[in-house]
């Protein structure tokens, strides 16, 4: 039988998971992973530790790229699958480049959310995704003393913290979408807005934010229904949401994610989808989950692996770890301490 030609899209979590697996699974196959992100794998959950000083850029990268050598696995940066071809079996990259695979693996992840309503003023937001991102936060938190928040996800908790320990004087507007897709009910509002004011962030209790100004480089004015304020920066953290849109017209089953059967198979032989760009199915509930988290991630990337290499291994989450908020079902392993 000729060589597997196997394609990863993604170098998360989940993606380098799925290709250790499949390397320890698969010794004669030629794996490629590709990555829009032109550095290696990071750890996200370190990325306030080094905007706020604690850590060296060069601490949150994973593995060198002698181990993807030594794994032969072929490693390409900075290189966007923009479709992919499923009749044909072929993922096409941003250059033209057409690649044929035999078994494919999307772990494409998520990228920040801008609720409509800022999407016209991402320039003048920081989100929060990728070492980019921070060193755009280090560069930004070296000329100005005051942010102010707007949302409220699990990584702005972990930027506020980052930006305590650097003194700079952080104000918080908690939008109604903030954990997006989980709903923010009265309870989580209060809990969440609770601990910032006793950690020293200051609430801005308002329904709707009106304008936006830049005065000056480092000045921003925003207007909300209940009063004018003056920051240095402006952060928008309203969740991550699947980074599938560039597969919206290859035949794939999307919804929030893709949709993939409790083996993380996608309506495609041979095709899977693992980590936070999957949506999979639970036979007891008869329902699809969300992952999210980092633990999720590398649990499915290296079951979507396995099931590749031919076994037929079935994710097992128990029912009573997944949530059901606002009629959309969720299995979260993201941890956060604030
Ligand atoms: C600041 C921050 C802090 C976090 N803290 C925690 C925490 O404390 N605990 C926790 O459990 N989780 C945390 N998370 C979430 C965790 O990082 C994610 O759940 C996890 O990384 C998901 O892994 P993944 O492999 O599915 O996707 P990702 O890590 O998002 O990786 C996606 C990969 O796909 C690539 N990609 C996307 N589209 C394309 C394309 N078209 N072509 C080529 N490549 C593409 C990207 O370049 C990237 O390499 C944090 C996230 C952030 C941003």
């Amino acid at each position: 039988m000729s060589m597997k030609r196997f394609v990863i899209i993604g170098n998360g979590p989940a993606a380098n998971h799925a290709a250790k697996a499949l390397r320890e699974n698969s010794s004669e196959s030629r794996i490629t992973i590709f990555s829009k992100d032109p550095f290696r794998s990071y750890r996200a959950h370190l990325l306030p530790d080094f905007i706020a000083g604690l850590i060296k850029e060069e601490d949150l990268y994973n593995s060198s790229y002698a181990h993807y050598n030594e794994m032969d696995i072929n490693l390409r940066l900075g290189q966007r699958v923009v479709s992919v071809d499923f009749s044909k079996r072929n993922v096409i990259l941003d250059h033209k480049e057409v690649v044929p695979f035999d078994g494919l693996i999307v772990a494409t992840g998520g990228k920040p959310r801008l609720p409509e309503q800022f999407q016209l003023f991402q320039d003048i937001m920081l989100t929060l995704k990728t070492p980019l991102d921070a060193r755009m936060w280090v560069e930004k938190l070296s000329n100005v003393d005051s942010v102010l928040i707007i949302g409220g996800d699990l990584t702005s908790l972990s930027l506020t913290k980052a930006l305590l320990k650097l003194h700079k004087r952080v104000k918080f507007i908690l939008n109604d979408d903030a954990f997006w897709p989980v709903p923010l009910n009265e309870e989580i509002y209060r809990a969440v807005t609770g601990r910032l004011e006793q950690r020293g962030v200051e609430i801005v209790h308002c329904r709707r934010i009106r304008r936006i100004t830049q005065l000056e480089e480092n000045l921003l004015e925003v207007e909300t229904d209940r009063e004018i304020l003056e920051t240095g920066v402006l952060g928008a953290f309203f969740g991550l949401v699947p980074d599938v849109g560039f597969l919206a017209r290859t035949g794939l089953d999307i919804d929030r994610g893709i949709l993939v059967d409790e083996f993380l198979k996608t309506r495609f032989a041979n095709v899977y989808a693992a980590g936070d760009c999957a949506q999979v199915y639970h036979p007891a509930l008869r329902d699809y989950w969300v992952s999210i988290g980092h633990e999720n991630a590398t649990a499915l990337g290296r079951i979507a692996a396995l099931n590749l290499a031919g076994s037929h291994f079935e994710v097992q989450v128990k029912p009573e770890s997944i949530l059901e908020v606002g009629g959309v079902k969720i299995n979260t392993s993201w941890w956060t301490e604030f």
